[in-house]
C-alpha cells in the first residue's frame, strides 16, 4: 500500500499550475545523495481514494494539478490513483514525480498530464540545474511527451 508522509501547495514543481504536492514514502531508489531520506522509510497515512477526497475538498478550487510526489514501489497504484482523479476531478491536472530511469510500463499515459523522471545526483543537479539528469515531460493529448526540463533553467 502506498503512504504519504505529507503534503504540501507548490508551485514551481509543474509549470504555470498551481499543486498539490503528494510526497508518498517507501521510496526504494536509494539514491546516493538522497535530498529527502524521511522518504525511504514505509510509513505515513495510507493513500486512499478516501484520502484523496478529503484533500481536495480543502483545497477545492485554490489547486490546479495534483502531483503524486514518489510512488516507484508501486507504479501501478500511482497509475490506479491518477486514473481516479481524471474520472473524479477531471479539470484538475495530474502528475507524477518517479525517480526511476524510465517511465514504468504500469503506467497509462492517458492519466497523466505531467511526468518527471531521473534519480537524484547531487553532481548532475536537480531540475533547476542546466547538467541534469532529470527530465520533466508535459504528455501530450496524442500521447507524445514533449521535455519541458529547460522550463526549471529560465526561473
Ligand atoms: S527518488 Fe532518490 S532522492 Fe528522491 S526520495 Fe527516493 S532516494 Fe531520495
Amino acid at each position: 500500500m502506498l503512504k504519504f508522509h505529507n503534503y504540501d501547495i507548490v508551485f514551481q514543481e509543474i509549470p504555470d499550475e498551481t499543486t498539490l504536492a503528494l510526497n508518498i514514502s517507501g521510496c526504494p531508489n536509494h539514491c546516493p545523495s538522497c535530498h529527502s531520506p524521511h522518504l525511504q522509510a514505509d510509513e505515513g497515512t495510507p493513500l486512499t481514494t478516501e484520502n484523496l477526497d478529503l484533500l481536495l475538498r480543502q483545497y477545492e478550487g485554490l489547486i490546479t494539478c495534483l502531483c503524486f510526489m514518489g510512488g516507484d514501489a508501486e507504479p501501478e497504484m500511482v497509475n490506479r490513483f491518477a486514473a481516479y482523479i481524471r474520472s473524479a476531478y477531471p479539470t484538475l491536472k495530474t502528475g507524477w514525480y518517479s525517480g526511476a530511469e524510465k517511465i514504468s510500463e504500469a503506467i497509462d499515459m492517458s492519466n497523466f498530464d505531467y511526468i518527471k523522471i531521473g534519480p537524484y545526483i547531487e553532481s548532475c543537479g536537480s531540475l533547476k540545474s542546466k547538467t541534469t539528469n532529470q527530465r520533466l515531460y508535459h504528455i501530450l493529448p496524442s500521447g507524445k511527451l514533449d521535455d519541458i526540463t529547460s522550463r526549471f533553467w529560465r526561473t
